[in-house]
């Protein structure tokens, strides 16, 4: 029955793969807050516009993966591709501008309506980083070096590479368009459909093409890097100063272009070959016209996202380190107090077991699947004594144990 299964493009994450998403956040959490940034969670859908607007509507989000519906009321929503465009419509709903710079962490599902392959889902997770208000280049080398430090904390730091760009400012975007319209135009007619639609309103995104034929055109093409005003050399210059002051590893590649239309300055992207096609792992750039579109005032903006399924997939996680302790009551008058002391364990810091049926038999074999350190058994003898009889499961070494001293007794299995 096709709606027993989950939609394409869509999976459930349990067991060995929800430690790997946990390992994944935890670890950007720890990391986020220590370089001083506050954890923000928007709606996962928003007016339609604030997609539209803000990602351009040339870029592949908009005008080939959204998720947009039109609600019971009428209004035209969209689940969220990405989150930035969410936090930058926060900031201005929320009146947050005044408070600049701000810094905000986040993470959760994203939706894009995708051709599912390894790697690339409908419904995938991203955490992401956001600086807001800090046009200085510090802000470029504070988002890169967190995306770099997380990488590294998750083992990944020699399976990376991080890859460099300036988009230089406005002013030099608009005089290496002209340039780059007069060169594709020369070959309009080898270029792609999607990429001669581009051609009128963003050629820039040319560069960025997956077509073959396309590619060959754009290995010839002129370069951004030739038409950097000062202003954007410098600015590029000192983002690479600051990087190699912290030892951070780069390549530039003249050729990086970010998919969406609001970058300025510094793209960015940490790529690997172990993952296949989908080699990008966290991708980002500077965004100083974001909200200013928005209709907000002139705001920086720089900030990364990271696809939390491929990173999930190139982490190693230890096993699960807690070890249970199950109680087995042995009989039936035994179960009343097994069901409170369960209680009384885990409100003590325990992690508990409680099997719910079976022979004293069975119940031991579950503890054992489940990894149990520790079995307390409650039969009659030791309930008429107060007491209980305590396994270790790796070696069966058992002994009694007054009730009342249980959670001293069991200090080392916490
Ligand atoms: P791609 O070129 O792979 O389509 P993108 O430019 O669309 O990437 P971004 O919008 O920059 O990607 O998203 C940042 C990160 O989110 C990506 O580097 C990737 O790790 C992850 N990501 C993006 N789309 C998907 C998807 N459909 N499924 C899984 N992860 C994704
Ligand atoms: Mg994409």
């Amino acid at each position: 029955m096709s709606s027993l299964q989950p939609v394409r493009g869509t999976r459930d994450i349990l067991g060995e793969e929800a430690r790997r998403f946990r390992l994944v956040t935890e670890t950007f959490r720890d990391l986020a807050q220590r370089y001083g940034f506050a954890e923000i969670s928007t709606p996962i859908f928003e007016f339609t516009e604030v997609f539209q607007r803000t990602l351009g509507e040339t870029s592949d989000v908009v005008s080939k993966e959204m998720y947009t519906f039109t609600d019971r009321g009428g209004e035209g929503l969209t689940l969220r591709p990405e989150m930035t465009a969410g936090i930058a419509r926060a900031l201005l709903s929320g009146g947050l501008a005044k408070d600049l710079p701000l810094k905000f962490f986040g993470h959760g599902p994203m939706f894009r309506y995708e051709r599912p392959q390894k790697g690339r889902l409908r419904q995938f997770h991203q955490i992401d980083a956001e600086i807001l208000g800090v046009p200085e280049p510090q802000a470029d080398i504070e988002v890169i070096a967190l995306g770099w430090d997380l990488l590294s904390a998750l083992g990944l730091g020699d399976k990376v590479t991080l890859e460099l760009n300036s988009l230089g400012d406005p002013e030099s975007r608009a005089t290496y368009r002209d340039v780059l319209v007069g060169y594709f135009r020369q070959f309009e007619e080898k270029l792609s459909e999607d990429s001669r639609a581009r051609l009128g309103k963003n050629p820039l995104r040319i560069l960025d093409s997956k077509d073959e034929g396309d590619r060959v055109l754009v290995a010839n093409a002129p370069l951004l890097s030739e038409h950097l005003n000062e202003r954007s050399t410098t600015f590029f210059a000192d983002v690479r100063r600051g990087l190699d002051a912290l030892g951070v590893p780069y390549t530039v590649n003249q050729r990086l272009v970010r998919g969406l239309d609001y970058y300025s300055h510094t793209a960015f992207e940490f790529t690997t070959t172990t993952l296949g096609a989908q080699g990008t792992v966290l991708a980002g750039g500077r965004y100083d016209g974001l909200v200013e579109q928005m209709g907000g005032p002139p705001t920086a903006g720089i900030g990364w996202a990271s696809g939390i399924e491929r990173l999930a997939m190139m982490v190693e996680v230890p096993a699960e380190a807690v070890k249970p302790i199950a109680i087995i009551p042995v009989g039936a008058a035994a179960e009343e107090t097994a069901l409170k002391l369960a209680h009384r364990l885990r409100r003590a810091g325990f992690t508990v077991e409680h099997g719910y049926r079976g022979n004293v038999g069975k119940r031991m074999k579950r503890a054992d699947k489940l990894g149990c350190a520790v079995a307390i058994l409650l039969g009659d003898d030791e309930l008429a004594a107060g007491e209980a009889t305590v396994r270790t499961l790796a070696d069966g070494a058992q002994g009694r144990v007054a009730l009342d001293h249980l959670e001293q007794h069991l200090q080392p299995f916490k």
